[in-house]
């Protein structure tokens, strides 16, 4: 049985000349669940306080939380740094919402870039707004390089589903982000991090499949074949519950 997995996207507009809102979400994500033996369902937000969020998760075989724009820091009490991009209200308030549900029904998340500290916000923690000026000695998080090339490496904790998947120790990834994890949420630990010190890995610390990566493992996997195992184990969890 091929597993249903939800995917969050980005929206755009409406704009000046009155053309509607339109969702949108890179191929690569589709792609990629699809080579690892998963069906997606594209999610677009919705403003219904939720409700639609708590059906989904508890419908969908596992919901995967791609990247994008950033997340208002509001939703983690800060006022925003002058490094803050693009805000959508609704999107953020669509994902928290789902990432709570998810947890609560026991649904598998796989958590992107945006969707790490989507993920972490909404389970109670915190983000740096800008690495490159809130985090001493940071290292180039926003490469130039390709989307399929591998611009730095993280170290990826022994004891994590994450090494199970990629393996344990130095990995190689690539790097589109200027925000990350800051203080961790309770009840996740730190899977990976960059050698600057900077997180790019949390999950569950219980027995739920809540895996979340800073880079995008979605344009790595030709090549970087070992990117696909994540997609894998998330949907085998994914088809293990539905
Ligand atoms: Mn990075």
């Amino acid at each position: 049985m091929r597993p249903l997995v939800g995917v969050t996207c980005s929206s755009s507009g409406p704009n000046e000349t009155g053309e509607s809102k339109r969702y949108t979400l890179p191929h690569d994500y589709i792609h990629a669940l699809a080579r690892a033996g998963g069906d997606a369902v594209i999610l677009p937000a919705t403003c219904d306080d939720g409700e639609s969020a708590v059906r989904l998760a508890g419908t969908l075989g596992g919901i995967l939380l791609s990247g994008g724009a950033d997340l208002d820091p509001r939703h983690f009490g800060e006022d925003p740094h002058p490094c803050v991009g693009h805000i959508d209200p609704e999107r953020d308030a669509f994902e928290l919402a789902l990432v709570r549900a998810a947890i609560q029904a026991g649904t598998p998340i796989l958590a992107i870039c945006r969707g790490i500290q989507v993920l972490n916000v909404a389970m109670g923690g915190t983000l740096y707004q800008d690495i490159a000026s809130q985090v001493n000695g940071a290292i180039k998080h926003k490469q130039d390089a390709p989307r399929y090339h591998a611009s730095h490496k993280v170290v990826v904790e022994r004891h994590s589903k994450l090494a199970g998947m990629v393996g344990a120790g130095e990995v190689s990834v690539n790097s589109f982000h200027h925000q990350a994890v800051r203080e961790v949420a309770p009840g996740f630990f730190v899977s990976a991090r960059a050698t600057d010190g900077v997180i790019e890995g949390i999950e569950s610390a219980h027995d739920l499949f809540v895996v979340g990566v800073q880079w995008h493992p979605e344009c790595m996997t030709c090549a970087h074949p070992a990117m696909l195992e994540i997609f894998e184990a998330f949907v085998a969890e994914a088809a293990a519950r539905r």
